[in-house]
């Protein structure tokens, strides 16, 4: 789960992280008023949303007026933000940023992520912060310093010490930036992030340490033991047809090809994408039914799946273990008379009451349902059917 940079400054000025001041603004008419409570000359003018690229869009704006303030808020509400990150139609903004402008003399980076091959969280700390992490990142991994740390004993001091010396910070500054990843590292495991990052963490001429940019995201399979963190879910940032798919507790991710798959498993759903691969054909998303799919469920991920325009067949691929392939074919029966079959639909049934449910594909007669053998003639006849 994502939050808002808002959001996620509010949970760092709660751990004692320092951030500048700063005000939320729900629609253009209360810029003038925040701008007055900000009392500051300079601030920025920073868009809410989850997607990236905001800067070189034009929604990061630094104004020197009430006024300048006030016309690029309202611009940000009207325009919906078109960057790298949105795709062509862009993104509603609802909710805006107004903070305190300071003036930078250095950008760092801070961020923790779980290293997948360590099983450990790793807290990364970077001289080179700012807009081009990425860039930095891909040409000079080295400028990216590491210290991994157990999530039972947190970052400890002394890691957090070595770090703050690799990015070049000293004295004061280093015990600063010190404070800022401890507290950052036990926000990190205290609310099961999945990623924590300040970028950029700044320096000040007068050798201030600020965080002025933060992008905190949680792990799904932990929110339940956090409702403050359920309390900062927006809706409005997700994809409709993964929202819908979550009511129905269906896994839904589009992805960009035009093969629907209605699998029943990670596992199963991550193979039939790659059998897909290997014949030459892309998936157009990754449904995973469940283990104990109902026909309601199975219905309502076919009604998902062929409300998108760019699937132009479906592969239909399940192992029947505890969800039996009679469940599973009752449900295309209904999905096909509900729904109507538009595309070519290749099935793949194995597993508990396999017989049953190709007699009942057979007796339903349906022209656009296509019996496949074993998973690679699914594939095959998938891929030949786009
Ligand atoms: P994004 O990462 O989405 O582009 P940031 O908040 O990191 O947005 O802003 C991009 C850049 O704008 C920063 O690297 C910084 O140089 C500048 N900036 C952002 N906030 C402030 C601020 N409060 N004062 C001065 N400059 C800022
Ligand atoms: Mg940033």
């Amino acid at each position: 789960m994502k939050v808002h940079e808002y959001q996620a400054r509010g949970l760092m000025e709660e751990a004692g992280i320092p951030v500048p001041p700063s005000e939320v603004l729900d629609s253009a008419d209360q810029a003038l008023a925040a701008y007055d409570r900000l009392g500051e000359k300079t601030v920025v003018v920073k868009a809410q949303v989850h997607a990236g690229g905001r800067g070189k869009a034009g929604y990061v704006k630094l104004v020197s007026s009430a006024q300048e303030a006030a016309e690029h808020a309202q611009r940000m509400f009207a325009e919906p933000m078109v960057s790298k990150q949105t795709g062509p139609e862009g993104i509603q903004v609802r909710k805006i940023l107004m903070a305190g402008a300071v003036d930078i003399a250095k950008e760092y980076y801070l961020g923790i992520v779980v290293d997948r091959v360590r099983r450990v969280p790793v807290m990364m700390a970077s001289a080179e912060g700012g807009v081009e992490i990425e860039e930095v990142a891909a040409r000079d991994p080295d400028a990216i310093k590491k210290a991994w740390f157990h999530p039972h004993l947190g970052l400890q001091r002394f890691q957090a010490n070595v770090l703050a010396a690799a990015i070049g910070l000293s004295g004061d500054k280093a015990k600063a930036a010190v404070g800022i990843m401890l507290k950052m590292a036990k926000l990190f495991l205290a609310k099961d992030c999945s990623l924590a990052e300040i970028n950029p963490l700044i320096e000040t001429p007068t050798g201030e340490i600020l965080a002025i940019d933060a992008k905190f995201n949680f792990d799904d399979n932990a929110t339940f033991r956090h409702p403050d963190v359920q309390a900062l879910f927006d809706p409005h940032e997700e994809d409709a047809a993964e929202l819908r798919a979550k009511e129905f507790d269906l896994s839904y991710i589009a992805l960009d090809g035009n093969i629907g798959c209605l699998v029943n498993g990670a596992g199963l759903a991550m193979s039939t994408m790659d059998i897909i691969k290997l014949h030459g054909g892309e998936p157009a998303n990754f449904l995973d039914v469940g283990g104990s799919v109902t026909t309601e469920g199975a219905v309502e991920a076919f009604k998902i799946i062929l409300a998108d325009e760019k699937v132009k067949a479906v592969l239909v691929n399940i192992f029947g273990g505890i969800a039996k392939c009679d469940v599973i074919a009752g449900a295309l029966i209904t999905a096909a008379k509900e729904v109507g079959f538009k595309v070519p639909v290749v099935v793949r049934l194995e597993g508990t009451n396999v017989e049953i449910a190709r007699q009942m594909l057979k007796d339903a007669n349906l022209p656009q349902l296509k019996p496949a053998g074993d998973l690679t003639d699914a594939a095959k006849q998938v891929c030949a059917c786009v």
